[in-house]
C-alpha cells in the first residue's frame, strides 16, 4: 500500500488567494459594467525590457541553427550569466562573491521552498509574522512542525514584525537553526538597516544557525543606506544564503529566472558536529534534480546587466515605485499609517479593522482588489497589503475611488 507523506495533511488550506478570487468574481458578476482594479497580487504588469527581448530573440535564433544549437546547459547556469551576476550585483557593491557561488534557477519560489531539504528534519525554524507563506508551508511538508493551531504551526517560531519594531523581527531569546529573513519585505514593504542585519548575522554565528535571506525585491531599493545584500555584512558568508530573482526586477514572473548565492564558506553541521559545506550539498542537489534554465532565458537575464538593460530595468522599477509613492501619499493623506512603498513595491496599511472587512469595503465600494493582511499571519490582522504593480492610470483611478469612500 502506497502511503502518503502525512505532513501534507497538516497544511492549513491556503484559501487566501482563492478566497480573494472568489469574492472578486462575485463582485464582477454582480457589477458587470464596473471596471475593477487589481492591486492584490504581486505580479508585474509591464512588458519585458527591450534589451532582454532582443537577447531572447537572438538566443532563439541560435537554437534554430545546427551550428549554434545548444542542448542541455550547465546545471547551475551558464558561466556568462553567473559571472555577470557576481560582478554586477555583488562585487560592484563590495560583496566578495565569485561566479561559482551563484546557482542560476527557474525561480526564488522553488529555491526558497527547496533549500530546506538540505537540513535535518529536527531543525528549529524561525520566520517573521507576517510571512511569505512558502517558507512555512515547505517546512511543514518536510515534517518540521506540529499541527496548525490558533493561526500558527506548532514547533515553528514566529517572530512578530509589528509597528513596535518597525516590522523588523527582534532577535529571539531562544536558539533556532534556520532563519528566514526577507527584505525589502513581502508583505510589509519594510526594509532592514545594516545594524539590524549585522545583529542577525552575529546571532547566527553564536547559535551556529543559518540565515536564508530573500532579496527578491532588492531592485526597488533607492536609499543607499539600506543594505542590498546580506553579504555586505562582515561574517555573513559563513552563516547566510541569499536568494534573488529576475521576476520583479526585470518582469520575468512568467519568463522564470532567479539565482541563489551560497558562499563556499557557508557552513552547516553533521550529527557529530563536524562542519559541512552547504555549497557542496546544494550543488549535489541541483545536479541531481535539475537540468538548468533554458538558454534563451539566461541570455535574456544576462542582458539585464548590459548598460542598456540596466537603464531599462531602472526605468521599469521606477515606474512601479512612482505608483507606490502615489498610493503612499493618498492613503496616508486619509489618516492611515502606511509602511513600505518607498524602497519596495508593497504598501502595508494599518486599517485598525478586521482585514477581510476592509478588503470587502474596498472591493464593494471602490472596485479595488487588495490583499487582507491576515492571510500572511496573525500579525497581519488589522492590515491590508496594496501592491504597486499596475498601470499608473489604474493606480490613480483606484486612489481616487478609495479617497472618495474613505475621506472623513
Ligand atoms: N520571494 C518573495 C518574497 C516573493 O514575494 C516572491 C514572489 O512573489 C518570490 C520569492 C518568488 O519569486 P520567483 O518568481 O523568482 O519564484
Amino acid at each position: 500500500m502506497i502511503k502518503i507523506n502525512e505532513n501534507y495533511l497538516k497544511l492549513n488550506a491556503s484559501y487566501l488567494f482563492a478566497e480573494i478570487t472568489k469574492r472578486t468574481n462575485e463582485f464582477i458578476a454582480a457589477n458587470p459594467d464596473t471596471k475593477i482594479i487589481k492591486l492584490g497580487l504581486g505580479d508585474v504588469t509591464r512588458g519585458l525590457p527591450p534589451a532582454c527581448v532582443k537577447a531572447f530573440h537572438m538566443a532563439v535564433d541560435e537554437l534554430a541553427d545546427d551550428a549554434t544549437f545548444r542542448g542541455y546547459g550547465p546545471y547551475t547556469g551558464y558561466e556568462f550569466l553567473r559571472t555577470a551576476i557576481a560582478e554586477k550585483e555583488f562585487q560592484a557593491f563590495g560583496a566578495n562573491i565569485s561566479a561559482d557561488e551563484v546557482f542560476v534557477s527557474d525561480g526564488s519560489k522553488p529555491d526558497t521552498g527547496n533549500i530546506q531539504e538540505l537540513f535535518s528534519t529536527d531543525a528549529k525554524v524561525a520566520v517573521s509574522d507576517p510571512v511569505y507563506p512558502v517558507y512555512v508551508d515547505t517546512n511543514v511538508m518536510a515534517g518540521r512542525s506540529g499541527s496548525f493551531k490558533d493561526g500558527k504551526y506548532e514547533g515553528i517560531l514566529y517572530l512578530d514584525s509589528t509597528e513596535e519594531n518597525n516590522y523588523i523581527s527582534d532577535i529571539p531569546n531562544e536558539k533556532v537553526d534556520l532563519i528566514y529573513l526577507c527584505f525589502p519585505n513581502n508583505p510589509t514593504g519594510a526594509t532592514v538597516t545594516k545594524e539590524k542585519l549585522a545583529q542577525w548575522v552575529e546571532y547566527a554565528q553564536d547559535s551556529k544557525a543559518l540565515i536564508l535571506f530573500d532579496a527578491a525585491y532588492v531592485a526597488f531599493i533607492r536609499d543607499d543606506s539600506i543594505p542590498k545584500s546580506i553579504f555586505e555584512i562582515d561574517g555573513a558568508k559563513e552563516v547566510a544564503i541569499e536568494f534573488r530573482s529576475f521576476s520583479k526586477t526585470a518582469g520575468f514572473t512568467g519568463t522564470r529566472c532567479a539565482y541563489t548565492v551560497i558562499p563556499k564558506s557557508c557552513t552547516a553541521y553533521d550529527s557529530e558536529g563536524n562542519k559541512q559545506s552547504v555549497h557542496s550539498l546544494w550543488s549535489r542537489r541541483v545536479t541531481t534534480k535539475s537540468n538548468g534554465v533554458s538558454y534563451p532565458v539566461q541570455r535574456a537575464a544576462e542582458a539585464a546587466f548590459s548598460e542598456e538593460g540596466a537603464g531599462q530595468i531602472r526605468e521599469l522599477t521606477s515606474y512601479y515605485l512612482k505608483n507606490a509613492s502615489l498610493i503612499r501619499d493618498k492613503i496616508s493623506g486619509l489618516g492611515y499609517k502606511v509602511t513600505g512603498g518607498e524602497n519596495s513595491p508593497y504598501l502595508w496599511i494599518k486599517t485598525g479593522t478586521d482585514s477581510w472587512e476592509f478588503f470587502d469595503l474596498l472591493l464593494n465600494k471602490a472596485a479595488v482588489v487588495t490583499t487582507p493582511g491576515s492571510g500572511f499571519g496573525l500579525c497581519g490582522e488589522g492590515y491590508i497589503r496594496i501592491s504597486a504593480f499596475n498601470s499608473y492610470e489604474n493606480v490613480e483611478l483606484a486612489m481616487q475611488r478609495i479617497t472618495d469612500i474613505l475621506k472623513k
